[in-house]
């Protein structure tokens, strides 16, 4: 229901908050015409006619010429008064009954019926639209996947029951937005979900099931949505959801896997058959300190490191490249490979302990990643999590320094810190390295803005929310068999075009022409890859070929090199 305050707030946003301006400065140009009117009077009055009248009977008789109402109760009786008289006459007729009406017109009530129109819940979407997105709920993660849809050029539409956000977004931000119940099946035939690519469906676990049955109810367009609570998976795909994303359980495993300073075990991020990317730190291993030459992983491991992670910057590593101990490898290889690397890391020769400051739902599944590896953990909330029966927090502020010296932070080797508030994970990453300069630290960036500043603040790894969501549900939009790593880096495999084949890696440029490397090759015929082949590979056709780089890059090699039939 519109509350009054609502239909008032419109005057606040966007255009309307302009057009606002304009009509206090119309306002303030009235008010110094009546009283340099009123002083005009007062003047002529005294030198033609010697009667004199008060500053305020100026301005009272300035406005009744002006509005013409003219009660005649203080007239002029000379000539030059008569078109004094006359020229306020005109000018109140011009200014107040013309110009200021037709202005209110056209800048309030026009755009706010237009307004009304808009966002009637029976708009739809016009006949013959398709390929299009349908998108349930705005925050954080679905405005960073629409910034990628529109990177891409792809179409989408915003549904949301809430009218000021329908107004605001489509005012302030040029989105394309439908007011209306998301389990309205009017909505639903509205935005033309029947011809729509795929629907994203991202509010509460429970509106979540109910959109899922409503559009289920309506047509068989692929439904991705986000769960809060990985136990109401199965109920999702039930109500008919084709993918299913438990975010918080994907978040908390990715900060619990980077704070870990045991150098011994590998994290596997993706597969592709039996070749897998993962990551180890290089805290631990032998290898700490050198170049990668000296380090000969290859040599006795056979595994390709396709990347060095160090403080949120991944670099394609050369054999000069220094591996710092803060740093993470990224490798290439198989299960033994890595099985191999592991014990060359030796087994832990220190005891871990990882401090997790925030309980809710990113960093109690950051405990339990932590609990099954298993490496000690400590969590820190001020707050009981009601969905959490497992694990014993301490209670307190985590902005309290006694808080988290008490609870022993000295002796952490790493902190995870994951409150759902970014200034508050700022001075915990900073309050942190402040007392503990050694630390791993991984935070969370509830929003993409707070990225750069939790680095600042001393963050080893970030991890944003929003991008890695929008990252996860582009990926399923794309069906891409691509592993999402991080922040901007993507592993992708693609078949070889026609115009690669029979070139050498070297000759194909595809590094020099792209940005992206070849981390692995398949030839046709085999099933084990290659991996990191030297420059001098033959490259055949019908070979497999995975490949890393920015989504950027991953976009000029499809142009480049994919763009053929
Ligand atoms: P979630 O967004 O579900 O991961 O929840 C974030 C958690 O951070 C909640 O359990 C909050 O109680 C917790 N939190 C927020 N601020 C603080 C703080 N200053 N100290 C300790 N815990 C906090
Ligand atoms: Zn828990």
């Amino acid at each position: 229901m519109k509350t009054i305050a609502s239909e008032l707030a419109y005057f606040l946003r966007g255009r309307a908050q302009k057009n606002l301006k304009v009509l206090f400065a119309y306002c303030a140009f009235l008010v110094i015409l009546v009283l340099i009117y009123a002083v005009l009077f007062r003047v002529l009055m005294w030198n033609l006619e010697g009667r004199e009248f008060s500053f305020i009977a100026g301005v009272y008789w300035a406005i009744t010429v002006m509005t013409t109402l003219g009660f005649g109760d203080i007239t002029f009786h000379s000539d030059l008064g008569y078109i004094f008289a006359t020229v306020v006459t005109i000018s109140g007729v011009i200014f107040l009954l013309i110009i200021l009406p037709f202005g209110l017109i056209s800048l309030f009530l026009a755009p706010w019926i237009e307004d009304r129109l808009r966002h009637q819940a029976t708009y739809e979407l016009p006949e013959g639209t398709s390929g299009h997105v349908v998108i349930f709920g705005m925050d954080a993660i679905t405005r960073a996947f629409i910034r990628k849809l529109q990177i891409r050029g792809i179409s989408f539409v915003v549904v949301t029951p809430d009218y000021d956000e329908a107004a605001r977004l489509e005012e302030d931000e040029g989105l394309h937005v439908i007011h209306g119940s998301p389990t309205d099946i009017e909505v639903i035939a509205a935005v033309r979900t029947d011809s729509a690519r795929y629907v994203i469906v991202n509010l509460s676990d429970p509106e979540n099931v109910n959109i899922c049955l409503t559009v289920r109810s309506h047509c068989q367009t692929p439904i991705a949505t986000l769960v809060d609570d990985p136990e109401h998976a199965g109920l999702l795909r039930l109500a008919g959801a084709n993918q299913v994303i438990p975010l918080h359980k994907i978040l908390g495993r990715y900060l619990a896997v980077r704070s870990t300073t045991c150098g011994a075990m590998a994290h596997v991020l993706d597969s592709f058959g039996d070749l897998k990317i993962a990551e180890i730190p290089v805290h631990g291993t032998p290898f700490s300190g050198h170049t990668l030459q000296e380090a000969q992983i290859r040599q006795r491991t056979g595994l390709g490191v396709i990347g060095i992670w160090e403080r949120g910057v991944l670099t394609m590593p050369t054999r000069d490249t220094v591996l710092a101990d803060k740093a993470l490898m990224v490798l290439a290889g198989t299960r033994e490979q890595l099985k191999a690397l592991e014990l060359l890391a030796g087994e832990k020769e220190e005891e871990d302990l990882i401090f997790i400051l925030g309980h809710g739902r990113i960093g109690c599944a950051a405990a339990h990643f932590l609990e099954h590896k298993p490496v000690p953990f400590i969590l820190v909330d001020r707050e009981e999590n009601p969905s959490c029966t497992e694990h014993i927090p301490i209670y307190g502020d985590a902005t309290v320094r006694n808080t988290l010296m008490g609870a022993g932070l000295d002796r952490a080797k790493g902190v995870i810190v994951t409150t759902n508030d970014d200034n508050t994970n700022v001075f915990l990453t900073l309050a942190s390295r402040d007392m503990q300069p050694h630390v791993r630290i991984v935070a969370r960036a509830n929003s993409e803005k707070n990225v750069d500043q939790l680095y600042a603040a001393g963050a080893d790894f970030v991890v944003s929310n929003a991008s890695v969501g929008a990252n996860i549900l582009l990926n399923v939009l794309e069906s891409k068999a691509s592993a999402f790593l991080t922040e901007g880096i993507n592993v992708f495999r693609r078949s070889l075009s026609k115009s690669l084949a029979g070139q050498t890696i070297a000759g194909s440029h595809i590094r020099v022409r792209t940005g992206c490397s070849i981390v692995a090759l398949t030839l046709p015929g085999e099933s084990d890859s290659k991996v990191s082949p030297p420059p001098e590979t033959l490259l055949e056709a019908g070979s497999v070929m995975i490949l890393i780089g920015t989504p950027k890059q991953e976009e000029v090699f499809d142009t480049v090199f994919m763009n053929e039939s």
